[in-house]
């Protein structure tokens, strides 16, 4: 509601705790699991990475990374600027939710996302980097735009206003493309884009998420191409989620 119309799905952020949790029930239904084998992080921009094969038990794990290479879990990440990462290898059967915020991509969590699924025999990954706040929208201090430049080149770069300024996305990009995996880079600001969640445009407001789940493996031939339509459709469907019904 209010500002966080619509399909707020983070919690913590001010919204009716039933509304958030019953727009988490309607993206579990959507991707076939229980809304317990939906799993969402306690997202902490930092570089800890877990890998999760049920629901969890206890605590939600302070973590901005969960691999896993069970096919009844989706798992998802939240965002309001920062970089969402889907990550899939079909042929071994692993997949990733990756939360990559200016700390997180500095502090390495697309290598650590990387090896964890190198780790369970993940060799040719594929990825769908989501909308989030773009360079020439995040402006920072000029020593930031220098750190941030010692760890990502490309990071480097000039707001709108033509100060310092970062973008995170692309780093996240060039970090992925240097351990090889193919990145599928869907265009959005969210700070731009009124359909998308912003922190930096609305401070408070609701999150979107990327959310990905393995499908299980059928018919040999089939089955590479139907997981693959699969990650697409819920990146698509995920987006379909925060453009429908604006109110
Ligand atoms: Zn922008």
């Amino acid at each position: 509601m209010g500002e966080f119309a619509s399909f707020n799905l983070g919690g913590h952020v001010g919204d009716d705790p039933g509304t958030v949790e019953s727009n988490r029930r309607l993206v579990a239904g959507a991707l076939g699991v229980g809304r317990d084998h939906l799993l969402f992080m306690n997202q902490r921009h930092g570089c800890d990475v877990a890998v999760v094969d049920g629901p969890w038990v206890g605590e939600t794990p302070a973590v901005d990374s969960l691999v896993t290479t069970s096919t009844n879990l989706a798992l998802a990440v939240l965002v309001a600027d920062c970089t969402p990462v889907l990550l899939v290898d079909r042929v071994a059967g692993v997949a990733a939710a990756m939360h990559a915020g200016r700390p997180g991509m500095m502090s390495g969590i697309v290598g650590r996302t990387v090896d964890a699924m190198a780790d369970l025999g993940a060799s040719s990954i594929s990825a769908a980097v989501g909308p989030s706040v773009c360079g020439r929208c995040y402006e920072v201090p000029e020593a930031m735009r220098a750190q941030a430049a010692e760890i990502s080149p490309v990071a480097a770069v000039t707001s709108w206003q033509g100060t310092p300024a970062i973008d995170v996305a692309a780093a996240v990009v060039d970090q992925l493309r240097a351990r090889s995996v193919a990145v599928q880079w869907i265009a959005g600001c969210s700070r731009e884009s009124e359909e998308l969640f912003s922190y930096r445009r609305q401070h408070r407001t609701g999150r979107f998420a990327g959310v990905v789940r393995l499908l299980p493996a059928h018919a040999e031939e089939e089955h590479h191409s139907e997981e693959e339509q699969h990650a697409e459709e819920e990146q698509h469907a995920d987006e379909e989620h925060h453009t429908q019904g604006r109110v």
